[in-house]
């Protein structure tokens, strides 16, 4: 299909199955089905919330990894760091100046995080939702790959796409969204999903196995299995929520062992163990050989930042003379 997708990620940690389960596999997908497909690491985006920005250039790294290893194709998509195109800050100046106030204030997101660091409401944080519409229509994408909860946003991005084309005539496609239902991969601390925000929550896609059997031996199961003859509830633990991706042939003799207490929670966490670890050596063996050649990895991003800024270019040149700069 001869549409452009656009889609980001902020660098603010290794990704885990969580994100590979969901998001990536999905951007490995469009790959075959859109011609052009531009996969940003959003290093601008991660400052508004990262504390320790002396990680920033480690996790790029990593993230890079991560997705080449699972299967995004520089050869055929576009894979780049967001500042290394500064276009898209210029372009994030110039939509500030079409963009209302109230817009940006009524985003959910942004009271969620003003409440959750209300020492550190910094502008970035505002005006996060103008910065992601810049990362959109800099490259006049025109489709976004989001789940539900993104949705407010890439509404807010077409609004914004929008207004810009009725003040200074048609610029920008106005993005639509591919929704895409993720699967909720559930944490390992038994506390709601996997989230990089907790730690011991995540298998990392770049855990040795020894770590991943590290985090699954010592992952909360059923609360209410207390001995090894208590029947067990699968629904409301993360270990069987994992073998339904990833011992699928034998999820339902492993549900019917679990209510029965056929099986303890020891040999279903091994069996778990031994299948997500066979599943994910050819990516993690994939891994390994990438980050044993960083200027393999750097051309990449380097390779897509060229091929970014060419479209970035043509687009700001169009802007500035619709907005009476040049
Ligand atoms: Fe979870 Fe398996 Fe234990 Fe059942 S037997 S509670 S599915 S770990």
């Amino acid at each position: 299909m001869n549409k452009r997708v656009f889609s980001g990620a902020r660098p603010t940690a290794r990704q885990h199955i969580g994100n590979l389960l969901g998001a990536i596999h999905n951007y490995v997908d469009l790959q075959k089905e859109f011609d052009e497909c531009i996969y940003c690491i959003v290093d601008v985006h991660a400052l508004t919330t990262l504390q320790d920005t002396g990680k920033l250039q480690a996790n790029i790294q990593d993230l890079t990894l991560d997705w080449l290893a699972a299967g995004l194709d520089p050869e055929k998509s576009i894979i780049f760091v967001q500042s290394h195109v500064p276009e898209v800050m210029e372009l994030h100046t110039l939509l500030g100046m079409v963009t209302p106030l109230s817009w940006l204030l009524r985003v959910p997101t942004f009271k969620e995080k003003a409440k959750l660091h209300p020492e550190n409401v910094n502008y970035g944080l505002v005006g996060y939702p103008v910065l992601m519409t810049a990362d959109i229509v800099l490259y006049k994408a025109e489709v976004v790959p989001v789940g539900e909860d993104q949705l407010p946003h890439l509404e807010l991005a077409r609004e914004i796409a929008r207004r810009f084309n009725n003040i200074f005539g048609e610029t920008f496609p106005e993005p639509v969204a591919r929704l895409t239902s993720f699967p909720s991969i559930p944490g390992l601390d038994g506390k709601g999903k996997m989230s990089k925000e907790v730690e011991t929550s995540v298998i990392e896609i770049a855990h040795t196995e020894e770590e991943t059997k590290s985090r699954i031996m010592n992952a909360v199961t059923d609360p209410e299995r207390k001995y090894r003859k208590d029947p067990g509830h699968p629904e409301v633990c993360s270990i069987y929520a994992l073998h339904k991706f990833f011992t699928e042939s034998q999820v339902a003799e492993l549900e019917g062992q679990c209510r029965t207490a056929g099986i303890g929670c020891v040999d279903c966490k091994k069996l778990l163990v031994e299948s997500l670890n066979a599943d994910l050596r050819p990516l993690r063996l994939k891994r390994a050989e990438l980050a044993g050649k960083p200027d393999y990895v750097r051309q990449v991003l380097a390779n897509g930042a060229d091929r970014a800024r060419v479209i970035a270019r043509q687009t700001i040149k169009e802007v500035k003379q619709k907005m009476g700069l040049a």
